[in-house]
């Protein structure tokens, strides 16, 4: 941020008088600090007239790219007629069925507002349904910022990561290494009786890109349905993006609740939470709490629907692919070039970026590899016009097509032409 100038410079510093650390999501503190006018597509375009092939999407909701004129129009459309009504209307309805059309193995949902806290609606729902109270999950995984779910590692344990957070919060939860049925076998063989659930992203994108080992995902699916534990798909950042079903569709293995939110709505935000009824109707009757004034608004459904009916119409998934996979050739080649030891890898419409050698399947493999030199290449990307985040992942959207691809790589190869990456 040192290197700021132009009106960024002074919005910057405005914005530090007025927002603790300029920014209002302590996610974008560790980001790129200039200030943008306007974007459209892939492209964003900053106040001091630069421009950036965006790979980050907004941390991922822009997967049919900027301002998708399908969704912003249905938006402002609907909204000219009352935008929340303290009543039921028929966009949630149509919104609720695309969804579960969509997503295949779910038959109810509950639409929110942030995928934070579509899963603290999963997390009571099925402690409410079982009357359990632990839950499993992975080292690695991020299911939100609140105090039940934020934990990072410190002297070999999993604690809290924030001050002011409440470690009790974390006493029920059991942190397992990810892709390691073994382990999910053996605390539930020691724990069943009071676990709730299994929560886990079935493809983690937040922490690398890293996929689930063959078989991993049944096996877990196996010992919860053995021991009576519903089985959570984090799905906030894999749904739709992967597919229109997901990774439950991508991997064949179909959990018992799911969280969505990021992709679903063009950029606007919107999450969700879907079901198997026998589950989610029990929100239904009221024995399980889960509320919000803006749950289900005008603009939230309407989003949804204009950008699930665009991608059930003109399903982008297969140009998706074909960019990403262009596009990760591309980067490897320009690290041999240059005689880097860079490798991408990952599922196309997601892939990470980093250095090193070591063989990836966990949390743990992962920080084997040098993720802080990657830090320091993505500040020199943002500077050649790659709008990309410093932990690494990159992801593609629906209007990344051969421009971008040839801007993308162009700036990729003339950031380490002055040395970035070093
Ligand atoms: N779960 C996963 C898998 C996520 O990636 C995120 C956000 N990155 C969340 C939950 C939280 O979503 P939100 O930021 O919308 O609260």
């Amino acid at each position: 941020s040192t290197l700021l100038s132009g009106r960024s410079a002074e919005f910057r510093r405005r914005a530090l008088e007025r927002t603790p650390g300029g920014v209002h999501s302590n996610v974008r503190l560790a980001g790129a600090q200039e200030f943008i006018e306007r974007a459209k597509g892939a492209w964003l375009y900053g106040v001091d007239g630069r421009d950036y092939v965006d790979y980050l999407l907004g941390q991922g909701p822009n997967f049919l790219g900027h301002a998708p004129d399908r969704v912003i129009d249905a938006v402002f459309e609907a909204c000219r007629d009352g935008v929340i009504f303290g009543g039921q209307h028929e966009l949630e309805v149509r919104a609720s069925e695309l969804v579960c059309r969509a997503v295949g193995w779910a038959d109810m949902i509950r639409f929110g507002v942030s995928g934070t806290e579509a899963v603290q609606g999963a997390l009571r729902l099925a402690r409410g349904v079982t009357g359990r109270t632990k839950v499993v999950r992975f080292e690695g995984h991020y299911h939100g910022w609140l105090d039940n779910v934020l934990t990072a590692p410190r002297d070999g344990a999993w604690t809290v990561a924030s001050k002011g957070q409440l470690a009790g919060h974390l006493d029920d939860f059991i942190v397992l290494p990810w892709n390691d049925a073994d382990q999910v076998a053996d605390a539930l063989e020691r724990h069943g009786e009071q676990v709730a659930a299994v929560i886990m992203e079935p493809v983690m994108i937040n922490t690398g890109v890293i996929e689930p080992l063959p078989k991993f995902l049944e096996a877990v699916r196996r010992l919860c349905d053995a021991h009576g534990v519903v089985l959570i798909f984090d799905e906030v950042i894999s749904g739709f993006r992967l597919g229109l079903g997901g990774a439950a569709e991508r991997y064949g293995v179909q959990p018992d609740l799911a969280t969505y939110g990021k992709a679903i709505a063009g950029g606007f935000p919107v999450a969700a939470l879907v079901g198997r009824e026998g589950l989610m109707s029990r929100f239904g009757t009221g024995e399980v709490n889960h509320s919000g004034t803006f749950n289900g608004s005008v603009m939230a459904t309407a989003a949804v629907a204009a950008t699930v009916t665009s991608l059930l119409e003109d399903p982008p998934y297969e140009r998706v692919t074909k960019h990403s996979k262009t596009l990760m050739v591309g980067l490897r080649d320009l690290g041999l070039e240059h005689d880097l030891p860079l490798r991408v890898e990952g599922i196309p419409a997601a892939f990470h970026v980093s250095f090193g050698e070591a063989e990836v399947r966990d949390y743990r493999t992962l920080q084997q590899l040098d993720l802080a030199r990657y830090e320091r290449l993505s500040r020199d990307l943002v500077r050649h016009g790659l709008w990309v985040a410093g932990r690494g992942v990159w992801y593609v959207s629906a209007c990344h097509g051969e421009e971008e691809l040839d801007a993308a790589l162009t700036r990729f190869e003339s950031a380490l032409a002055d040395g970035a990456g070093r």
